[in-house]
């Protein structure tokens, strides 16, 4: 019998203004995956996925993670996260992921801690799940961590998404149904940049996928349905060892004193289309406007009651669209407060 392993090969394409994820299966000759040197480079067809020009397209996937599939229980299969590289070994233009490696490596140090909270909305074809086919539903209120087949739209897919992540091994904190009606939320974090975002495209990877099973779509832009119904995000929590220690929340006013003057140059990578988000209504603070304040969900930076009373802890930077890099948000985040 031949032993092998199913591996999938995940990767982030080249599209604009926001990069999609992608992948394929390669048969690997082993019992197991124990290393991840046990899965070798792989190539693909960089023309496909605007990533090159049709003449030199080939590109190479580099696997830098790997966990259990959990959607083939008792099998050896594994996901399997990759970097884009040049032909020649060097990061492509594409690949975030190999400069947040740098970044994060520098600030070590303050042991920089992440937690995403993934907005998205579930559709069935042109509409949002359970949303009826002329009109709309009735206005938002009763949503938020409803419950009941008139508040509550894909709630299947919500929980079988979680226990798949949890039974990878990814650090799913939680997941809760949001205000706009078949628009979810899923937390990620705490943990360190690198693995907070792979962690988060991998989860990403495995919504869309369980998705297919279910005829339902994910989608992560920022304002899916114009109009009364809100944005979709995704807040990033942070905190460094100074923030988390006694006297914590002076180095919190001080990164957001630093953020303040980087505001413009973190709306760039926080996302397309999210100045149809930040609108000032709807739990957020205008695009052109950097505000902070404790526990005031409708300013840029929130600084949660708890840290405020206890003199420490973490924030949380409420402007990251649902369809962020992760990367980008976590590098640029680094260079601002700890760089
Ligand atoms: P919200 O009240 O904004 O909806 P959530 O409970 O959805 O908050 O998300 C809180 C997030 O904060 C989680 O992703 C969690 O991992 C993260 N978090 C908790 N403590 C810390 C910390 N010390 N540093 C960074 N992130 C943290
Ligand atoms: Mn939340
Ligand atoms: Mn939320
Ligand atoms: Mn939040």
């Amino acid at each position: 019998m031949r032993k092998v392993v199913m591996a999938e090969y995940i990767w982030i394409d080249g599209q604009k203004p926001t990069a999609k994820l992608r992948s394929k299966m390669k048969v690997v000759e082993a019992e197991a995956i124990r290393s991840v040197t046990d899965l070798p480079d792989w190539s693909f067809d960089g023309s496909s996925t605007y990533q090159a020009e049709g003449k030199k397209s080939d590109l190479l996937l580099r696997p830098v993670r790997y966990l259990p599939n959990p959607l083939k229980p008792g099998t050896p299969d594994v996901l399997v996260l990759c970097e884009v590289m040049n032909p020649d070994g060097s990061p492509h233009w594409s690949n975030t992921r190999a400069p947040l490696r740098a970044v994060a490596e520098r600030c070590a140090a303050e042991e920089p801690w992440f937690g995403l909270e993934q907005e998205y909305t579930l559709f069935e074809g042109n509409r949002p799940l359970g949303w009826p086919d002329k009109g709309f539903p009735a206005p938002q209120g009763g949503y938020y961590c409803g419950v009941g087949s008139d508040e509550v739209f894909g709630r299947k897919l919500v929980e079988a998404h979680a226990e798949a992540c949890l039974r990878a091994g990814l650090r799913l904190c939680g997941t809760n149904a949001e205000v706009m009606p078949a628009q979810w939320e899923f937390q990620v974090g705490p943990l360190s940049p690198l693995e907070v975002s792979d962690e988060l495209w991998l989860a990403r990877w495995l919504l869309y996928r369980m998705g297919e099973e279910y005829g339902i779509s994910a989608t992560l832009h920022p304002k899916p349905v114009k109009g009364d119904w809100n944005g979709t995000g995704c807040h990033t929590n942070f905190s460094t060892k100074s923030m988390r220690e006694p006297g914590g929340i002076k180095v919190i006013e001080a990164a957001c004193e630093k953020l303040r003057e980087r505001h413009d140059a973190h709306i760039q990578v926080y996302g397309a289309h999210n100045v149809e988000r930040l609108t000032g209504l709807h739990e957020t603070a205008p695009i052109t406007v950097f505000r902070y304040g404790v526990s005031d969900r409708g300013s840029s930076i929130r600084i949660p009651l708890q840290t405020a009373n206890e003199g420490k802890g973490y924030f949380e930077d409420r402007r990251p669209a649902a369809n962020c890099d992760p990367y980008e948000v976590c590098r640029i985040m680094l260079e601002t407060v700890c760089g």
